[in-house]
């Protein structure tokens, strides 16, 4: 994962201080973000670097003690440190309290604020399959063949999550509306990522949008091809999104690095995550246009599960390798912590999610140990 990404080595060892804002949130939150501090606590004692901690709550956590989801000191306190690890926010929509109130005052309202506040426009989410799990994926084996390693960028501050909603009733028939809108500039950041990405991957972009129905994805396809002229060793394609979603179980090897919109973003990157078997081994980036990013699992807080040492931290770890290596620029500590969690799986240790015949089980504190001795 992110083995092409990886900037040349070399470098003498530096010992560095960096200001870590910590979000545990709800659910498996805080589990799992205290395995990858446990992580990150490791990386410092064998490589010197002092990370300070500052704590912030948001969504549920932050609803109960404040009573809305994001606080403008949280805000302030993301901004002011040099990188952001997430676990998870939101409770069970069923029986929560916090999905009585309305819409713009629940957990995800208070995510979706922070992402814009801290204008992180930019979602990375990888998806590679470990040998150690194939017999995870729902693929078949011919399909899967030597595994598949891609990355999703994916546009996260535009589109329809973020346009102009409204329910009305009319001669009383109830209408909701949202809106999808983006801008050129919008498209063109994004695009000029990915294409990054892609000249340290195998140079192909494949970008996914609804051209034959929509205009904002009319709009996104000829931006995308005007950022590509800029690189002409990057090989670019243009998917429709349903058959981007048909592709994805049928031949995953085709992709490297797919560049698309919020939405379309939103569902495949979940597919995408279903056919390397498990979404707790996924983790994300989410950048803005310096070094600062905001890292979390692909998963969200698992209520069913929270508080009972089931949940599997490896989503969160990896997603704190990636705030080392895309943040705080520490590759040879990035690739330490991947291969810690490489190590532990082909020792045979499986959380409960990722289990299979003839491994150990082992819960959350567990694997967390388990990886930070490996470092
Ligand atoms: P989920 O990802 O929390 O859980 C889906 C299934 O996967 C559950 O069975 C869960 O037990 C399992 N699972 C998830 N992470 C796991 C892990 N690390 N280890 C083992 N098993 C794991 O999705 P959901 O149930 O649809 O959502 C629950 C809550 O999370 C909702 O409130 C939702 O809004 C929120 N959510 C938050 C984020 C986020 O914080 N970025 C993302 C998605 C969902």
């Amino acid at each position: 994962m992110f083995r092409q990404l990886k900037k040349e080595p070399g470098r003498g060892m530096r010992i560095m201080d960096f200001n870590i804002a910590l979000i545990p949130g709800d659910g498996i939150g805080p589990e799992i973000v205290r395995e990858a501090k446990k992580v990150l606590d490791k990386v410092c004692e064998k490589y010197g670097h002092k990370f300070a901690y500052s704590e912030i709550l948001l969504g549920g956590a932050s609803i109960d003690v404040h009573g809305v989801p994001l606080t403008e000191e949280a805000i302030a306190a993301a901004k002011a440190s040099d990188a952001v690890l997430m676990g998870s926010i939101g409770g069970d929509a069923k029986t929560s309290p916090w999905y009585k109130l309305e819409p713009s005052r629940r957990p995800e309202a208070g995510l979706l604020g922070i992402r814009k506040a801290l204008n992180l426009f930019a979602n990375l989410r990888p998806a590679y399959l470990y040998n150690e799990l194939k017999a995870a994926c729902p693929l078949r084996e011919d399909i899967i063949g030597d595994g598949f390693d891609m990355i999703i960028v994916r546009e996260l501050t535009g589109g329809l999550y973020f346009g102009e909603r409204k329910t009305v009733e009319e001669n009383g028939i109830r209408k909701a509306v949202d809106t999808l809108v983006y801008t050129e500039e919008e498209i063109r950041r994004i695009a000029v990522k990915a294409f990054d990405i892609a000249m340290k991957r195998s140079k192909k972009v494949c970008s996914v949008d609804k051209a034959n129905v929509l205009d904002s994805s009319r709009l996104w396809r000829s931006v995308v091809e005007q950022v590509a002229k800029d690189y002409p060793e990057v090989t670019l394609e243009h998917m429709l999104v349903d058959n981007c979603a048909m592709q994805l179980v049928r031949d995953p090897k085709q992709f490297d690095v797919i560049l698309t919109e919020n939405m379309f973003g939103d569902i495949l990157s979940d597919e995408a995550s279903m056919v390397t078997g498990s979404i707790g081994m996924l983790s994300s980036a989410s950048l803005n246009e310096t070094s600062f990013g905001l890292y979390e699992p692909s998963h969200g807080s698992a209520p069913d599960i929270a508080g009972q040492n089931k949940a599997n931290p490896i989503a969160t770890i990896l997603s704190a390798a990636m705030m080392l290596r895309y943040s705080l620029d520490l590759d040879q500590e990035a690739d330490a912590v991947e291969a810690a969690v490489q190590k532990v799986l082909t020792e045979g240790y499986r959380t409960g999610d990722i289990m299979s015949d003839g491994c150990k089980l082992v819960g959350t504190a567990e694997m967390g140990d388990l990886i930070a001795a490996a470092i």
